[in-house]
Order: structure tokens, then C-alpha cells, then sequence
């Protein structure tokens, strides 16, 4: 019963059977009345008496005495004189034009003609005048022979007919309406199931109705972010065990040399030991980060902060090691630019990703230079076009050997490397720049990167502007956002 064939089907038959059920009750009446109706307007008409009577009139000059006509007519083999279907004569009533009765066969002359007699009437008309009204009245159920009966009976069997072929016809319809419905939520929920039994790559058949095909669309699209999910998280997993083995296989051999006696247990071979660990602390605690900021869970203090203050710091953190390097590194800062509202350390940290990279792929005698201007000047810029609210815009440039088109897409992806083998020997853990982006998404930026190759690379960033009602102010000491 709970089945929705049965209840569609059921509730079809029940709508045919009563639609059906009442059209024949008042098909039934109406019939009847109508048919006895024109029966007997229809032997009034063969009789000839209005013929009779216009022509009684035309000689009378009116309608005294008119009950002879009747008389003469009416009488048996007359009007209605149990010919045909008509079994007794009806009541035949004469009026005048204005509808007064002047005679009837039932006697009693005067009172009206009824709306319904008089569209029922057979007009008579003397020398092209209407001179009166004559109307047939049916004598009820009796009035019917059996041949009249057998007509009506025969309307009433065909009635019949057609309401059990409605209601079977209902059935039916519902029946296959109801297969069209169900068949789409039973494949839903089979897939739902597999889905669940961790078939990832299970999908619908996107047919039947509208409402059938965006439901087995929504179904499919959450079925393909479920496996992308997965995907990504295996990847992850995958990308993560890799990342560790390289380091902990570099301790390990080195333990086992100095155990072996093929190294001499020496400081320096503790030392290259010991940057291993430190390596693999760097790639722990990057990792925590990343995914601290993934989750949106990273706390970000926004406060006013002075860009050039912050380009200062980081240049002064980074000045050793670019003289180290033979790298010459500049900042520069447009005057028209005003604070920002960010989180100074997750802002310096980004930077200091940014910078650290751009050392380290930059050969010596090359520079890396720190620019920081409003988006509103740095038309043509790809930061300009980035957001429509003025920002904060800080670029840094170096003169490195660039990043291939085909890589550039990729760079901030975790773990991604355009040279695995020798990022990796420089230190870096494949995370800066996914780590920079979720940072400055966090704080309501944006983050991208040009770059030609054998010429340089461009990697920007912005952050809000702050707004002027909040310059005096200092740190919210709330999280601004979460990650973009
Ligand atoms: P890593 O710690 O390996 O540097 P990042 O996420 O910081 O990881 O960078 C990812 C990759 O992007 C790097 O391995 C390198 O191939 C490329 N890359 C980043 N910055 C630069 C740059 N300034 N010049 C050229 N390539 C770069």
C-alpha cells in the first residue's frame, strides 16, 4: 500500500470512478427530460396544428372558441396519441405572443408560460405576424412507450460503459505514471547506497522529468566531489609519506654509517644529522600550518598595519643573506600608499615565503626587488585587475630564471616542485607558496604570480586597504575571516 504505483494508480481509479459516477447521474436526469421533451415537441411540430391554428386565427381575427381546433386535432391518432416512443397525449397549451395562456388541453385558461416553455415553444404566425405561442407539455415517466424506455436504458448501459473504461483507462495511466516516478528515486537510492558502500565512482542515468534529472544531476556532481575529495585526500596521504622518507632515509643511512664505522663519529656528521631533523621539524610544523589554515582555523589579527614598515623589516631579516648570495636586494614603497588592515606577522611571514624563494632560485648578480603601491596606480598590473576594492599591491621581483607557462598554474600547490631534486636540497618543503596563499586568502587578499623565463619571476599579493574611520584604531583581537 505504501508503494507510490499503488497510491497514484488507487487515486487515479477513485477520481475517474467519481467523475465518472456523477457525469452519469446528471447525464441521467438531464436526458431523460430533455428526450421526453423533444419527443413531444417533435409530434407537435409533424401534427400541423400550428397551421391549423394560424389559419383558425387569421379567419377568427382572434383565438375565441379555439378549443374546437384542439378538439378536432387532438384527438386520437392525433398529437402524441401513443405513436412512437410517446405513450398518452400531452398537455398542449396555447398563449398569446406576450405569453398568457388563452387555452390548454388540462383546461384552466390563464397564469403564464414558464422561461422553459417558452424556448420550447413553436411560435404561430397569421399573415407574417406572431399571433401566439404553442407549447408542449410531456406527461412525465409515464409518458414514455417501451421503445422510449428502451432508448433511455440504452444511453444509461453506454454511460456505464464509458465509466468503467475511464476508470480502468485511470488505473492504468497512474500505473505508468507512478513506474515514471518511482524508477528515478529507486536508481537514486541504489547509487546512494553503492555511494555509501564506497563505490566513489558510482553515478545515476540522468533521465525522466525536470525535477527527476536535476535531482540525478545534484546526485552526480555530489558523487564527483565526494571522489575529488578522496582523491585528494590519498594524494595528500601519498605526498606527505614522500616527503618524509627522503629526510628520515638521509638520518637513518648517516646512523647506520657512523654505526658501521664508514663515517668517524665526528661532529660534523652529528651536524648534517641534526639539519636532517631540523628539516623535518620545518616540514611537520609547515604541514600543521597548512592545514590549520585549510580548515579555516588560523587566527588572524587584523590591526592597522604600514606596509613600508613591513617591507623594511623583512629586507633587514633577508640583507645577510642576500649579501651572502651576491644578490643586491631593494624596496621601494609609493608615497600614495596607506596602511592596510591585516595581521602584520601572517602578512611578514608571506613575505618572507615570497622573499626566501626569490633568493633562492635567483643566481648571483642577479637582485630581488620589494615594491608596494595602491591597486588604484598599478594599472596594467595582473593585481589590478584582481579585485575591484582599492588594495594594498606587493610584488616581488627577481631576476631568477622564471617559471614555464605550463608550470605556472601549479605553483601554489602543496608539495608542487618545478625541479623536485633540487628545491628539496635548498631547503624548501614544497609548501611555501600553498601556505602564503591560504594566509593571504585568510585575510581577505589575494595572491598570483607572472613570470618569464630566463628573465624572472613576479609573485604578488594584496591585502585590504584600511578603512579611514578605523586608522586610530588597533587590533580587532578577533579573527577577521577564515580561508577564501
Ligand atoms: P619550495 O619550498 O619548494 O620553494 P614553494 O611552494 O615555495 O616550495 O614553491 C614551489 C615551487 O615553485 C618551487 O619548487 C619552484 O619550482 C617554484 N618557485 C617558487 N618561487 C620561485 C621563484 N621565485 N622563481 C622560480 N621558481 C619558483
Amino acid at each position: 500500500m505504501r508503494r507510490l504505483w499503488v497510491q497514484l494508480a488507487l487515486a487515479f481509479a477513485v477520481v475517474a470512478l467519481l467523475s465518472v459516477v456523477s457525469a452519469a447521474l446528471l447525464a441521467n436526469r438531464q436526458t431523460s427530460a430533455d428526450f421526453r421533451g423533444f419527443l413531444a415537441q417533435s409530434q407537435l411540430q409533424e401534427s400541423g396544428l400550428a397551421a391549423a391554428l394560424a389559419v383558425y386565427y387569421a379567419e377568427h381575427g382572434g383565438w375565441d372558441g379555439v378549443a374546437a381546433v384542439f378538439d378536432n386535432r387532438g384527438g386520437p391518432g392525433g398529437v402524441g396519441a401513443g405513436r412512437g416512443m410517446m405513450r398518452g397525449a400531452p398537455t398542449l397549451v396555447l398563449a398569446d405572443p406576450a405569453g398568457s395562456v388563452v387555452y390548454s388541453t388540462a383546461g384552466g385558461v390563464g397564469g403564464r408560460l414558464t422561461a422553459e416553455d417558452r424556448a420550447a415553444a413553436i411560435p404561430v404566425v397569421a399573415d407574417g405576424t406572431p399571433v401566439g405561442l404553442l407549447v408542449a407539455r410531456s406527461a412525465g415517466q409515464a409518458g414514455l412507450t417501451d421503445a422510449g424506455e428502451r432508448f433511455l436504458a440504452q444511453v444509461n448501459r453506454a454511460l456505464l460503459q464509458a465509466g468503467l473504461a475511464g476508470v480502468t483507462l485511470g488505473a492504468l495511466l497512474g500505473l505508468a505514471l507512478a513506474r515514471g516516478l518511482a524508477a528515478p528515486l529507486d536508481r537514486l537510492a541504489h547509487a546512494a547506497r553503492r555511494l555509501a558502500g564506497g563505490d566513489l565512482t558510482e553515478r545515476v542515468m540522468v533521465a525522466g522529468s525536470a525535477e527527476a534529472v536535476a535531482a540525478a544531476e545534484a546526485f552526480n556532481d555530489m558523487a564527483a566531489a565526494l571522489e575529488r575529495a578522496e582523491a585528494q585526500r590519498r594524494r595528500m596521504v601519498a605526498d606527505i609519506a614522500h616527503e618524509l622518507r627522503t629526510p628520515l632515509a638521509v638520518i637513518q643511512g648517516n646512523l647506520h654509517a657512523l654505526l658501521d664505522d664508514v663515517y668517524p663519529l665526528e661532529k660534523g656528521e652529528v651536524q648534517t644529522i641534526l639539519d636532517e631533523t631540523l628539516l623535518l621539524a620545518r616540514l611537520v610544523e609547515d604541514l600543521r600550518e597548512l592545514a590549520l589554515a585549510e580548515a579555516g582555523q588560523l587566527r588572524i589579527e587584523a590591526q592597522v598595519v604600514d606596509v613600508a614598515g613591513l617591507l623594511a623589516q623583512a629586507s633587514e631579516v633577508f640583507r645577510g643573506l642576500a649579501s651572502d648570495k651576491g644578490v643586491a636586494l631593494a624596496v621601494s614603497v609609493a608615497e600614495s600608499l596607506g596602511p592596510a588592515w591585516a595581521d602584520p606577522d601572517r602578512a611578514g611571514q608571506v613575505l618572507h615565503n615570497l622573499l626566501a624563494n626569490a633568493l633562492r632560485y635567483t643566481p648571483a648578480g642577479g637582485s630581488v626587488t620589494m615594491r608596494a603601491l595602491p591597486s588604484t596606480d598599478a594599472a596594467g598590473d595582473p593585481a589590478a585587475r584582481a579585485s575591484s576594492a582599492p588594495m594594498a599591491v606587493i610584488l616581488v621581483e627577481d631576476t631568477g630564471p622564471g617559471i614555464a607557462p605550463a608550470d605556472l598554474p601549479h605553483v601554489f600547490e602543496r608539495f608542487w616542485r618545478a625541479d623536485p631534486a633540487r628545491a628539496r636540497q635548498q631547503g624548501g618543503s614544497g609548501l611555501g607558496l600553498a601556505i602564503a596563499r591560504q594566509l593571504v586568502q585568510a585575510q581577505g587578499g589575494q595572491i598570483g604570480v607572472t613570470s618569464t623565463v630566463g628573465q624572472g619571476s613576479c609573485f604578488w599579493f594584496t591585502l585590504p586597504l584600511c578603512p579611514p574611520e578605523r586608522e586610530h584604531h588597533g587590533s580587532t583581537g578577533a579573527p577577521v575571516a577564515g580561508t577564501a
